[in-house]
């Protein structure tokens, strides 16, 4: 019996994180998934921990996997007097697209369209939120004045949010794209998408990333941190490979005290979709400069658990943060004890669509589960391809451990962001008969499975034609 947690762990890095010994640690502590974010740093630092994490998987025979998160069209201040203002409550301020350093009385932004978008009585939140604006008049030019409603103080570069003004920039920007060419130099499995408002913004990335090459191309994450994407949630899940509930910036854009609601109705969807769904931002926040979480986070990542995450993930807490290993430690204590609550496993059984393309494997898989729930196997072991039989087994949460071998690295570094996934490289597939029997050996070598449990092996037949999986075999070890 296996006991690895379900769940999995996207880390970022960034300072705090970026030596080779402290990535290692992380990774013995539980990491899956490693996220580069290209809203901070260089191409060039960003290369370093991206050649660091290859090697280790070459030593290891390992597959933690690599996610880039693009920008997309995040509004900046740009750099303000002394890296310090103040903005004082009640002022009227000039809010501006001309280049020019900020005070205390004009702020200017990266968004040229900025005085043509904005309405009066619009909100600018400032810094997550910290400081608000609200706009009293635009010359539908250059310029903004705002009143300042709550001040405070300003530094360099933050980023602000528009939740009542319709942005007519592309999700995918110029900074992107030049960021995606990078990406695809370096074998990332998963590239995330920021600030997405429709299906149409996922489609656009995945066009962009077919222009490079279509084989083993990164997956796509869209992030849902707009209210224009909860209002086209269906249409972007479907569209998407992945979803995450970017709780920070969602936070600030719809009322903060929908987000808990909204992020069970978007883990709901994704399980039924079979899309693997992250929730992101702030889970052990303190712990940026605290040696212990608060048990309202404790919480707060147990219960990310029990709605049914397939991976959590991790921002400041390991990029800038204090004490990064002993965050993950945390959190996968706790998503391990999590994980004894019964009510996430086998969350959706619903009868399989029978008119779908891929009627013959979704039933299979879904068989599966019912089958391991009513045996109580020990294992699901499938071959596959493409992931998407790993993927489907994933999304109906069987107790027994998912084991997926596959003879493609890519497709390997995929699945562990995928719960309950754990995956071997293998490359013999001789006859279905001789390659259970090989896997089930294998998995016994390694004590994975032990004598007498029962199993359940997932095959296409006949494995020669390297098919879609229609097969199901169930014995005891
Ligand atoms: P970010 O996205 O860390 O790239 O801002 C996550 C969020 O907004 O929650
Ligand atoms: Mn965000």
């Amino acid at each position: 019996m296996n006991n690895n947690k379900r769940t999995k762990i996207i880390a970022t890095l960034g300072p705090a994180s970026q030596s080779e010994s402290t990535i290692i640690a992380l990774i013995n502590e539980g990491v899956d998934v490693f996220r580069i974010n290209f809203s901070h740093s260089t191409h060039e630092v960003h290369q370093k921990s991206i050649n660091i994490i290859h090697r280790y998987n070459i030593n290891n025979n390992s597959h933690i996997a690599l996610l880039a998160d693009l920008q997309g069209p995040k509004l900046r201040i740009g750099d303000v007097e002394n890296n310090e203002v103040n903005l004082e409550d009640g002022k009227i301020i000039t809010v501006t697209t001309k280049e020019t350093l900020s005070s205390d009385s004009i702020l200017s932004v990266n968004y040229k369209p900025l005085p043509k978008e904005i309405k009066p009585n619009d909100r600018i939140l400032i810094d997550d939120g910290k400081i608000l604006l609200k706009v009293v008049s635009t010359d539908n030019n250059q310029n903004i004045q705002a009143l300042v409603v709550h001040g405070g103080v300003l530094t360099s570069k933050k980023g602000f949010n528009l939740p009542d003004t319709f942005i007519s920039q592309s999700s995918l920007t110029d900074k992107d794209k030049e960021d995606l060419s990078f990406v695809m130099q370096n074998r990332f499995q998963w590239v995330a998408l920021s600030f997405v408002r429709k299906a149409s913004d996922i489609h656009e990335l995945k066009k962009e990333i077919l222009k490079y090459h279509k084989k083993n191309s990164p997956l796509v994450i869209a992030k849902i941190e707009k209210p224009e994407a909860i209002n086209d949630i269906d249409n972007i899940i479907n569209a998407a490979d992945a979803v995450m509930v970017a709780r920070g910036d969602l936070g600030i854009e719809i009322p903060m005290e929908n987000v808990p609601l909204i992020q069970k109705m978007i883990v709901k969807k994704c399980l039924i979709a079979s899309k693997p769904i992250i929730i992101a931002t702030q889970l052990m926040e303190s712990m940026i400069s605290n040696y212990t979480p608060t048990r309202a986070e404790v919480n707060d990542v147990a219960n990310n658990v029990m709605d049914g995450a397939d991976a959590v993930m991790l921002s400041g807490e390991t990029s800038i943060g204090m004490y990064p290993v002993n965050v993950v430690e945390n959190v996968r204590k706790i998503i391990l004890q999590a994980e004894s609550f019964e009510g996430i496993y086998y969350k959706h059984n619903k009868p399989e669509n029978i008119y779908s393309e891929r009627f013959i494997t979704d039933s299979i898989c879904s068989n599966a589960c019912l089958l391991a729930q009513e045996i109580d196997a020990t294992a699901i072991i499938s071959m596959t391809y493409s992931g998407y039989s790993a993927i489907k087994i994933s999304s109906y949460r069987p107790k027994a451990p998912i084991y997926i071998f596959t003879n493609n690295h890519a497709i390997l570094s995929k699945l562990n962001l995928v719960w309950g996934v754990t995956g071997f490289f293998y490359d013999k597939f001789i006859s279905t008969d001789d390659t259970i029997e090989d896997l089930k050996q294998y998995l016994k070598k390694i004590k994975i499975i032990s004598e007498g449990e029962k199993i359940i092996n997932l095959a296409s037949m006949p494995i020669s034609e390297k098919g879609k999986i229609n097969t199901l075999r169930l014995s005891k070890v």
